[in-house]
């Protein structure tokens, strides 16, 4: 297998391993929040954009009957959206053992949940493992191929080392059949960097969120280090509160290729809700979800702080080369 980093790589895969530890520990540790403490929280509106974001994606990208693989799913917050769009089966794999409890418990419907109605009519296949250390094709070689691959506010924990960010491209591209997309959310590097560069010192956020940024970068010139482990701890109210790692734009675009893809577009959210708020049937579902108030402006009920969290954030959409089987 590549290995980009060569010899003497120990010290890196250990810490890396801790890392992903530390990130798997943080989402477990998590509860499910009661509908009450759910509406109580200061990024309420926040969450549900980014619920808007996620499920207007799925219902642009998804077809009837498809099968999805869900990289990094959490406690299953998408399973319904997924269930809307009339899928027919369902992998979703995650690192972190209580989040797959969760999503058992939420796909099952044994638990007292505030998402949950019916029992879900597609299939579903739930794992608990490391996306980006592994060959998934393997474990996942009786499900594959799939139509569609979603990973949604994950993808940057796989920007650690070179060696992980391509594992999780591998991954997608040898499980998605060909013309299969691949959508997501993930931290907008341009933005982050541009924060960083305005900021005093190596932090900045408001009321809801803080970014810090390890000493190592205090030159915070990235041009000439490498485009892999450039670390900081992200910190959202009533959210995160883990290290993540910043995903060049540019670099990923051309990795991604390397592995067969090819994009169909990439949008900072702020840019994605103004364009998308064009569109009735999605406005409609944004007063649906809650997070559109009566004035009709995108981010109308958004306080102002987390309507900045949201310009932390994109959305990429990226093809798999090739034709679909007519067969
Ligand atoms: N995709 C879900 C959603 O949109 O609701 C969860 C998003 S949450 C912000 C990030 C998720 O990434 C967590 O559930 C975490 O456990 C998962 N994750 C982080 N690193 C991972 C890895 N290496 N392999 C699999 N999952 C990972």
């Amino acid at each position: 297998r590549h290995n980009p980093q060569g010899d003497g790589q120990f010290l890196e895969d250990e810490s890396t391993k801790i890392f992903a530890r530390k990130v798997a520990d943080h989402y477990s540790a998590r509860s499910n929040q009661t509908l009450e403490e759910r509406e109580a929280s200061p990024i309420i509106h926040l969450k549900k954009l980014n619920n808007w974001i996620k499920s207007v994606l799925i219902q642009l990208y998804t077809s009837r009957g498809d099968a999805v693989l869900d990289l990094a799913c959490g406690k299953g917050g998408d399973l319904i959206k997924w269930d809307k769009a009339k899928i027919g089966y369902y992998v979703g794999i995650d690192i972190a053992e209580g989040s797959i409890k969760d999503c058992h418990t939420r796909y099952n419907g044994d638990a007292d949940h505030h998402q949950r109605r019916k029992k879900f009519t597609f299939p579903a296949r739930l794992i608990c493992g490391d996306c980006y250390e592994v060959r998934l094709d393997k474990v996942l070689a009786d499900d594959a191929p799939f139509d569609i691959c979603s990973c949604q506010f994950a993808l940057h924990y796989s920007w650690s080392t070179e060696a992980r960010a391509r594992q999780a491209l591998a991954n997608v591209s040898a499980l998605l059949r060909p013309g299969g997309v691949f959508i997501g959310t993930m931290p907008d590097a341009n933005v982050i960097i541009k924060k960083l560069r305005e900021a005093e010192g190596l932090t900045f956020g408001n009321s809801v969120y803080w970014v810090r940024f390890d000493e190592e970068f205090s030159s915070k010139k990235f041009k000439s280090s490498s485009p892999f482990g450039i670390k900081y701890t992200f910190h959202l109210e009533d959210a995160v509160d883990c290290p993540e790692w910043v995903v060049p734009f540019h670099i990923f675009k051309s990795l991604a290729e390397e592995y067969d893809f090819e994009l169909v577009f990439a949008k900072n959210s702020h840019e994605f809700v103004h364009e998308y708020m064009k569109k009735p049937e999605f406005v409609e579902l944004m007063r649906r979800l809650g997070a559109l108030g009566d004035g009709n402006q995108d981010q109308s009920t958004l306080s102002p702080e987390e309507w900045e969290v949201a310009y932390l954030y994109m959305t990429f959409v990226l093809r798999k080369r090739g034709q679909p089987d007519k067969t």
